[in-house]
C-alpha cells in the first residue's frame, strides 16, 4: 500500500489529532475509543510502541480548564444563573469538552512520539531516514 509520509511535525500531529495514522494519514489510529491499533490497517505502520499513558488526560484537563474557567467566571460574575442551572450546566459542558478532546489529544500525543522516534518508534524512524537517503 502506498504511504505518503508527512511533510513535517505539524502534519504528523494533525493526522494524529484527526485519529489517522501519522505515517500515511489514511488508516484509523484507534480501534476503540482510546485503544490505539497495534498497526495501521492501511499502511501497516506499527503503532503499538506508543506510551501515551495519562498525558493526554492531563492535557485535556489543562485545555478544558483554560477555556471553561474564564467563561464560568465571566458568566457567574456578570449574569449569574440560578444555582441549579449552574450546577447542571458547567459540569455538563466540561464533560462534553473532555470527552470530545480526549481521543484527538491522545492521537496527537501518539503522533508526536511517532514523529520523534520515541520508545519503540525509533527503529521505524531510522528505516524511514535510511530510505530517504537512498
Ligand atoms: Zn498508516
Amino acid at each position: 500500500m502506498r504511504r505518503i509520509l508527512p511533510e513535517g511535525f505539524g502534519q504528523a500531529v494533525w493526522r494524529g489529532f484527526r485519529g489517522r495514522c501519522p505515517a500515511c494519514g489514511e488508516g484509523r489510529m484507534f480501534h476503540k475509543f482510546l485503544k490505539v491499533s497495534d498497526a495501521c490497517p492501511h499502511c501497516g505502520e506499527e503503532l503499538h510502541h506508543h506510551r501515551a499513558d495519562d498525558f493526554p488526560a492531563y492535557l485535556v484537563i489543562a485545555i478544558v480548564g483554560h477555556i471553561l474557567v474564564p467563561i464560568v467566571l465571566s458568566v457567574e460574575t456578570h449574569i449569574p444563573p440560578p444555582v441549579g442551572v449552574s450546577m447542571a450546566l458547567w459540569p455538563s459542558i466540561a464533560l462534553v469538552m473532555a470527552l470530545s478532546l480526549l481521543q484527538p489529544v491522545k492521537g496527537a500525543v501518539v503522533a508526536v512520539q511517532w514523529f520523534g522516534g520515541l520508545h519503540g518508534f525509533d527503529v521505524a524512524k531510522k528505516a524511514r531516514q535510511a530510505a530517504a537517503l537512498l
